[in-house]
C-alpha cells in the first residue's frame, strides 16, 4: 500500500515510513492511504457471525501488503487484540457497540496497542532503543503506556500534570514498571505538552537520543480503529432483521467525537464495503465540526472543559483527513451532526438507565442521546421544516441522505461506548444514583504503588533527566 498526504497528493511512501514519521515534517500534512480497498466479498457477504481478530487480520493485511509477512501479521494480531469489541443489543433498534474492553477500558486500547507493535516491528533492525513521549491530560497517557508496556525495542516517558487528572487516571499512568515511565510535572497539561515539544526541536538531545511521539495523527492508530466498525456493521447486519423486525435496515453509527479519529475510522471502513448508511458526528459544547456542517465555515477554537472531558478539543486534527476524503456536500449526505451541553450529557445518562437498563459513561451518552432523539423526533422535525436552532443543543439542519430511512423507521443504530463507566464513576453515580460497578482490572491497578517521578516545570531538568535515565 502506498500512503499520500492529505497536503501533498504527490506525495508517496510506505507504511512504515508513514509509522515512524507521524506526520510529513515537509508539508506539515497527514499520511492517509492512497485508496481504500474493498474487503473481500466472501467476508463482506458472509451470513455467520464473523470473528473481530479475523476481520483485523483482514484489513490489516490489505494495509501492510509487502512490508509484513502475513504470519507475522497475524501473530501481532493476536497479541493486540486478547480482547474483543462487543456488540449489545439495548432495545429493538438499538446497539452499543462496546469499545472498553481493553486493559484501560476505553476505545485508544484498539488504536494504541496496534501502533506499539507496528513501531516496534519496524524498529527490529534498529541498535538503539526508540523513546517515545508523551503528553497526556489524562487517558491517551494510559492507553499509550499500557500499549507500550514490555514491547521490545521501545520505552515510553509520559509526562502529566501534578494534581490535575482524577485519581484513577493517575493510577493507571504511574504505575507502570520496566519500560514504561511517568513524570508527575508540576505544571499544567500545557506545561507537560511544551516540554515534550521543546524536546523535539532540540538537535543536540536528539543526536544523543532516537525520540518519536505516540499521536493520535499517526495512521498506525487510525486504521486499527475502522476493525470494530467493519466488525460490529456485520454483526448488526446479519442480525438485525430479527431483533428489529424490519426487513435489511440501514445501519446508522453514532459516534462521540472529539479529535474526529474514530469517526475517520468508520470513514474508512465504509470505503472498504463496511454496510454502513450514514454516521452521527456527537459532540459535546466543543462543537466545532458540528458548526462547520451547520455552516459551511470552519473554525478551530480553544476548547472548553466538559464531562466529557476526552472529547475536549476546540481544533479536531482530523478534521483535515475528512476534507481530504469528502467535500462538505458530501459530509452533509453522509454525516447528521449533533451536540450536547453537560447537562445534556447528565441527562442522557440517567434517562439512558431509566428507558434502556443500560449503564452508560458521559462519552458514549452523548452518542447514545444523538441517536435516540434522531430516530424519535429530530429527524422528522427536521426533514418537515422544524430544524433545530444549532445554537442550542441537538441535531443540526442539514439533511442526510438517509434521513428518510430513519423517518420512515427503517434504521438501526450502533452507538459506541468508547469509555467503561467506572472510569467516570462519580459523573455517573451522580445521574443514575448508583456507582458502576469497577471491572477487576481497574480495581487491581488502584492497588499497585505509584512509581511517577516528580518533575520541575523546567527543561534543562527535564532534558538533564532524560539524558541520565534513558
Ligand atoms: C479519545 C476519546 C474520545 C474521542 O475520540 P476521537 O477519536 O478523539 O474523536 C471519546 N471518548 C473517549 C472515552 C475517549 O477516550
Amino acid at each position: 500500500m502506498i500512503y499520500t498526504d492529505t497536503r501533498d497528493r504527490n506525495v508517496k511512501v510506505d507504511f512504515k515510513t508513514a509509522v515512524i514519521k507521524g506526520m510529513n515534517p515537509e508539508t506539515g500534512g497527514l499520511y492517509i492511504p492512497s485508496f481504500f480497498p474493498k474487503l473481500d466479498a466472501s467476508i463482506l457477504n458472509k451470513t455467520s457471525a464473523p470473528s473481530f481478530r479475523n476481520i483485523a487480520f483482514e484489513i490489516a493485511r490489505l494495509y501492510t501488503d509487502g512490508e509484513i509477512p502475513e504470519p507475522e501479521l497475524n501473530m501481532i494480531i493476536a497479541d493486540c487484540y486478547p480482547f474483543n469489541a462487543q456488540v449489545v443489543p439495548i432495545d429493538p433498534v438499538t446497539y452499543v457497540l462496546e469499545l472498553f474492553h481493553g486493559p484501560t477500558c476505553a476505545f485508544k486500547d484498539f488504536g494504541a496497542r496496534f501502533m506499539a507493535r507496528m513501531m516496534s516491528y519496524f524498529n527490529r533492525d534498529e541498535k538503539e532503543q526508540l523513546h517515545i513521549l508523551v503528553a497526556t491530560s489524562g487517558d491517551t497517557g494510559s492507553a499509550v503506556g499500557s500499549a507500550f508496556h514490555k514491547v521490545p525495542g521501545l520505552d515510553v516517558t509520559i509526562l502529566y500534570p501534578e494534581g490535575k487528572i482524577s485519581p484513577l487516571q493517575e493510577k493507571q499512568l504511574s504505575t507502570f514498571t520496566d519500560n514504561v515511565r511517568a513524570l508527575r510535572v508540576k505544571g499544567t497539561f500545557d506545561d507537560c505538552q511544551k516540554l515534550v515539544k521543546t524536546a523535539f526541536t532540540d538537535a543536540a538531545l536528539r543526536r544523543k537520543l532516537r525520540l518519536s511521539s505516540a499521536n493520535s495523527i499517526n495512521i498506525s492508530r487510525l486504521l486499527p480503529q475502522s476493525f470494530y466498525y467493519m466488525y460490529a456493521s456485520l454483526v448488526v447486519a446479519n442480525r438485525a432483521s430479527h431483533d428489529s423486525g424490519i426487513e435489511h435496515p440501514s445501519i446508522i453509527m453514532s459516534v462521540p467525537s472529539g479529535n474526529f479519529g474514530n469517526l475517520t475510522s468508520g470513514l474508512i471502513a465504509r470505503e472498504m464495503g463496511a454496510p454502513i448508511k450514514g454516521f452521527i458526528a456527537a459532540t459535546n459544547s466543543n462543537k466545532t465540526i458540528p458548526d462547520w456542517i451547520a455552516t459551511g465555515s470552519y473554525e478551530p477554537r480553544a476548547s472548553v472543559k466538559t464531562l466529557s472531558n476526552a472529547m475536549d478539543v476546540g481544533a479536531p486534527s482530523n478534521y483535515e483527513r475528512i476534507q481530504a476524503m469528502y467535500n462538505l456536500d458530501e459530509v452533509k449526505k453522509l454525516f447528521a451532526s449533533y451536540w450536547l451541553d453537560d447537562k445534556g450529557t447528565s441527562d442522557a445518562i440517567h434517562e439512558c438507565k431509566q428507558k434502556t437498563g443500560y449503564v452508560i459513561d458521559p462519552h458514549g451518552a452523548i452518542g447514545w442521546k444523538a441517536w435516540d432523539d434522531i430516530r424519535r423526533n429530530a429527524m422528522l422535525n427536521l426533514v418537515s421544516g422544524f430544524p433545530n436552532d444549532f445554537n442550542n443543543p441537538g441535531l443540526t439542519p442539514n439533511i442526510p441522505d438517509w434521513a428518510n430511512d430513519v423517518v420512515d423507521k427503517k434504521s438501526v443504530g450502533i452507538v459506541l461506548e468508547t469509555a467503561h463507566p467506572a472510569k467516570f464513576g462519580e459523573i455517573v453515580k451522580k445521574a443514575t444514583g448508583s456507582d458502576p460497578l469497577l471491572p477487576d482490572r481497574l480495581e487491581r491497578v488502584l492497588s499497585l504503588p505509584d512509581r511517577a517521578i516528580p518533575m520541575e516545570n523546567n527543561y534543562e531538568t527535564f532534558r538533564d533527566w532524560l539524558v541520565s535515565n534513558l
